[in-house]
């Protein structure tokens, strides 16, 4: 889908309406603020855009928009939690979304925190999904069985966080 900047608002309130979520003034504008933004947003950074919103209503906004499955939220290494917005999430709707994994990218000097889209879901796969589609080892096995060697067996992954940290290109072109 093309990114309109006009279209936030607009995209947000559709979201709204085909989820669960009863679509209120906050949640569009927490919402719109999400889909606008390239990079995933802390409570403040929200609140700098939304001045003039409460930061109660602000906080309630973005756990009603996680538990609905609009947004999702990236715990950081530094104690925030940052909130990202996308497509995909958006369109399972009924309120209770199973969130496709994705990987995350954080510039260590800048500290801005990016949805990697379009990775290879098969990273993501449960073996079975694997098995069945022919494919080589998967992240999720290769790492199943790492847990298997040090932990000893019975041990089950259920989730992959993958955070990939670097210099993002604005920091990087500062750099050089
Ligand atoms: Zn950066
Ligand atoms: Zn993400």
């Amino acid at each position: 889908m093309k990114k309109n900047a006009h279209d936030y608002p607009a995209l947000a309130e559709g979201q709204l309406r085909n989820s669960a979520l009863r679509t209120t003034d906050a949640r569009i504008k927490v919402l719109a603020a999400l889909l606008g933004a390239r990079h995933a947003l802390s409570h403040q950074d929200v609140q700098d855009m939304l001045p003039g919103m409460d930061r109660v209503t602000l906080y309630r906004a973005l756990d009603g928009l996680t538990d609905a499955g609009l947004a999702h939220k990236i715990s950081g290494d530094d104690r925030v939690f940052r909130y990202s917005a996308g497509l995909e999430e958006a369109e399972a709707g009924d309120g209770h979304a199973h969130q496709h994994q994705h990987g995350h990218f954080k510039c260590t000097r800048c500290a801005r925190v990016f949805c990697i889209e379009n990775v290879d879901e098969k990273l993501f796969t449960t073996d079975m999904d694997a098995r069945k589609a022919g494919s080589a080892a998967t992240l999720r096995q290769q790492l199943q069985k790492i847990l298997h060697s040090t932990l000893g067996k019975g041990f089950q992954s259920h989730d992959i966080e993958l955070t990939i940290k670097g210099l993002c290109a604005d920091c990087a072109a500062q750099s050089r």
